[in-house]
Formats: structure tokens, sequence, C-alpha cells
């Protein structure tokens, strides 16, 4: 029988997620998912000088919103616990002595100094330093020293790492599921440090053991982690434990030109590179999808084409459409160019699907915080808008005029709408307006439509000024809507404060 998927997203708590991070836990999301298997959250805080505060709640906060949330993790105990590396401190030497035992590791006691010192000279000749086979036998390390001297240095309590010992010549033919067949030679290995004279494991050891421990099945990252899968690789091996499945994502490049993405490109650019904004108690914030008015189902459908695509047309998916049409072996090996474009997009097209009344619910927490309270109609506001909006912010960019009557004219418009007639003609409007009992669109519209006909006015003559009086420019959907909206009083109001201004 085939052991249960289990997946994890391993992030190091060392500040804002990126989106690229996102992505990465997204794939591991609709994999576990499609797979009926686990989606396991592992937080990597083994490195304490990275560790920044607020970090990890941001990173479930994240997931949460995008309602990709995980299954086992920090809170969520599945019987692989604790989840937060820091907590599993004392687990992880016993598995740097076994591979000292069994000779794929050893002490190094070489000071930062000594290290130091070499990297100059290296440097001075063009070189670059590399602690490893070709080097190591004449460095200060236990595989250079009798038993006596290595427990009695050991004993004196001086400091020392640990280091894989790695093998000089052997070529390794690794599995990945995205790029297939990966083909390294060891030579150009060096031996990592396992375990650091503080105490801790390195990131290499931590998690490996921990990959096994949680019966990790596929290990689905970033491709930034490619160059570390031959020592992974090796570990495994080393440890006598089978190793996981590997699949590298691509790199999320820029949107133009060359590199991979980065924050200053959204900075340039106008869009974030973050899901949720970023306020650290040191330094600048970031902007985040979430505060920038992005829904999660944008955000997620955006994620999911930046290096995978369904093999069809098709471009839309919900969430669950994803699980069920997402495959690792459709994830390409190129990277994938971050377009901004696309992400308003699909932005558009989900907030299209949100209800007048869904959206009348947002735009109203949006009037809120400028402290406007209406009793107008806002299902029928945001249904009059809602075809040219992108955000709900938009509702107020194309419908302030809802709330707040004009105080002025956009001066270009009042100089082509009104004219030297134009006061009489909405005197006229007034009372025709006046005299509709029920105040709606067709009502006031078949009442001025029939007037301007029996005068054979220009239609432009009177909806234009009757426009600006009522929006303060040229601007908004139907006029006759518009003052279905207002009601009469305010509609009447808004035509005499006009007829007051123009002249
Ligand atoms: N802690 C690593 C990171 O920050 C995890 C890499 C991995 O998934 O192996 O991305």
């Amino acid at each position: 029988m085939s052991r249960s998927v289990r997946v994890r997203f391993a992030p190091s708590p060392t500040g804002p997620l990126h989106i690229g991070g996102v992505r990465t836990a997204l794939f591991n999301y609709l994999f576990a998912k499609k797979q009926g298997g686990t989606f396991v959250l592992r937080i990597e805080d083994t490195d304490q000088t990275r560790y920044v505060p607020g970090a990890e709640d941001y990173i479930i906060e994240a997931l949460n919103w995008l309602n990709i949330p995980f299954d086992e993790g920090p809170g969520k105990e599945g019987g692989f616990g604790p989840y937060r590396q820091s907590e599993r401190k004392a687990s992880y030497k016993q598995y740097a002595d076994q591979l000292i035992q069994a000779g794929h590791a050893y002490y190094a006691f070489d000071t930062p100094e000594a290290l130091t010192e070499l990297r100059a000279t290296a440097e001075a000749n063009k070189e670059t330093f590399s602690y490893g086979w070709a080097n190591r036998d004449g460095l200060d390390n236990s595989l250079n020293m009798s038993d006596e001297d290595l427990h009695a240095r050991l004993e004196s309590g001086i400091p020392y790492v640990i280091r894989f010992k790695t093998p000089a010549d052997e070529t390794l033919t690794l599995q990945d599921i995205i790029r297939g067949e990966v083909k390294v030679h060891t030579s150009t290995l060096d031996d990592k440090v396992l375990f650091k004279s503080d105490g801790m494991p390195t990131y290499h050891l931590a998690n490996i053991v921990d990959d096994h421990l949680m019966e990790i099945t596929h290990v689905i990252r970033g491709e930034e982690w490619l160059p570390s899968l031959a020592l992974h690789y090796l570990l495994y091996r080393s440890m006598g434990w089978d190793a996981p499945e590997f699949a590298h994502l691509p790199l999320i490049m820029k949107p133009v030109g060359k590199g991979k993405l980065s924050k200053r490109d959204g900075d340039k650019m106008g869009f974030p590179v973050f899901p949720l904004q970023w306020n650290p108690q040191e330094g600048d914030s970031s902007a985040g999808y979430r505060e920038d008015g992005y829904l999660p189902e944008a955000v997620v459908n955006m994620l999911a084409f930046l290096g995978w695509n369904p093999g069809t047309e098709q471009e839309i998916f919900s969430l669950e459409e994803l699980v069920e049409a997402f495959d690792l072996s459709r994830v390409n090996k190129a990277g994938a160019k971050f377009d901004p474009e696309k992400t308003k997009w699909f932005q558009t097209h989900y907030i299209q699907q949100r209800s007048d009344a869904e959206l009348a619910a947002e735009f109203g927490h949006l009037l809120a915080t400028k402290n406007i309270s209406s009793r107008l109609n806002m299902p029928a506001i945001v249904g009059a808008l809602k075809e040219r909006i992108t955000f709900t912010e938009d509702l107020w960019t194309l419908g302030h005029y809802f709330f707040v009557t004009p105080d002025s004219y956009d001066t270009k418009a009042a100089k082509k709408a009104f004219k030297e007639d134009t006061p009489e003609l909405m005197k006229k409007v007034v009372e025709l307006l006046n005299d509709v009992d029920d105040f709606t669109a067709e009502n006031t519209s078949k009442a001025v439509k029939t007037w301007i006909q029996s005068l054979e006015l220009g239609f432009g003559k009177v909806v234009m000024p009757l426009r600006l009086s009522l929006v303060g420019s040229l601007q908004g959907p139907d006029v006759f809507d518009i003052m279905e909206i207002l009601g009469k009083t305010e509609s009447v109001r808004r035509v005499e404060n006009a007829i007051r201004n123009m002249v």
C-alpha cells in the first residue's frame, strides 16, 4: 500500500511572506488536496538571528485569507509536532552524531578568524575558498586528529561545528518531478555545516530530519533550493532513510527585463509583492494584495498560473477547480513572468461575480471609514456602477457624488453644457420632476423625454446640464437612474443649485 501524501510548506519567519512563497504554499495545498493528502505548515526558525516577531502570524493569516489553510502546524496538532523547529531543538543533535558515527560527518574546530583568513587568501589569488574534499585533510577538523586529541578538544568545551563529509568523486543522478533527471558531480559540492557552534542545527540538517520524521512524501519548493538537492539526497542516503520526491518550482521573474521579481519591481510599477500589508516595528511598511483591495480568489487564480497551466484555454479557475485540475507534470521549468495587468484582469472578473448586495456591504464599510452614512439604496448604486469597477474603492471614485452634493462643476464640461438658455430649461425640468409622483427612472425619463420631443430640442441640450447638476461632471450612469437613486428631493435640490450657480 502506498503511503498517504503529506506535503509541507516550510517558511522561515524572517519577514513578510513574498508572493513566491505564497505560490509555493498554494502548489503544496493544491497537490495535497488533489491527492487527498495532508498539508503541513512547519516553521523553520533555527536561525535565531534572522527571526522577525510577527512573521509567523503573518504567514498563517495570509494562508487563511487565501482560503488555503494548513491541516497540521502550529496550533493544529496532527501527531507530528511540534511544528516549530525551535521547539524541536533537542532532537537534532542525535542525528548529527549518528552521521559522525557512520563516518559521514566530522567535527570542525576552525575558528571564524581562521576561515576569514583562508577566504581572503583565496580571494587574493582570484579563487573561491570552499571547505571540502580538496582541502579538508589540511584543516582543523576531526578527520586529521587522533581520538585522544579529539576527546581532549571536545572536553575542553572549545566551540566546534559538525560538517557533512561529501564524497569526493561520485556522479549523483537525482530526480525532480518538474525537471526530470538532474546530474550532479560531488566534486562541485562543499562540506556544509550541519550543526552550529550555538547548539542549533542548520537548515539542511533540520529540514531533512523533520521531513523524515513528519513523513513528508513530496517536497515542493522554490527553484532557489535546487542547489541543495544533492546535499539533501546525500543526507538521506547517509542516514539510511528513503528520500521524499522533489519538485522545484520555477522562479518568478520581473514583469519587464531580466531577473527575479523583487519588492523594488512592485514599488516601481505600483503592485504589491506580498499577500498582506506588512507594518514592521522598524523600517518601511509594504503594500499587500488584501489591503490594496484584491479578492483572494483573484490572487489564487493569478498565482496558480505562475508556472502552471491546465493545457486548455480555460483561465478562470475557482480553488475547487484548481484542486481538480492541478498536476505537477504541467508545471514548467522556465521562469514565470509576473504580470500585474493579468492580476487586475482576474480581479475584475472576480469582483464582477460578487452580488450587488455583497459589494454594497463592502462599500458601506468603505464609506464608514470616510464617516459617511447614507440612507440611499446601496445595492442600486452598486448595480449602476459595477460594470466599470475593478476594486471596491472604484465605487467611491465613480460614485462619490451619490453621497456628496456637488459644490462645483467641471469647468470644461460647464462651458459645454451651461448655455444662455440652460437656466430656463432646467427650471422646466424642475417643474416636470416635481410633477412625477412615483420617482422611478422610467417615469422621470418619460416626463423629460416627452417634453424634449414636444419642443424638438436636442437631447444633449437638456440631459448634459442635468447630468452636470447631479454629478458635477459629465461622468456616470444614466441620469434617470441616478435620479431614482437620489430621490426627488435631492435631485430637484441639485438642479436648483445648478440654476443658481450657473448664472
Ligand atoms: N526554510 C526554507 C525556506 O525558507 C525551506 C526550504 C524548503 O522548502 O526546503 O524557504
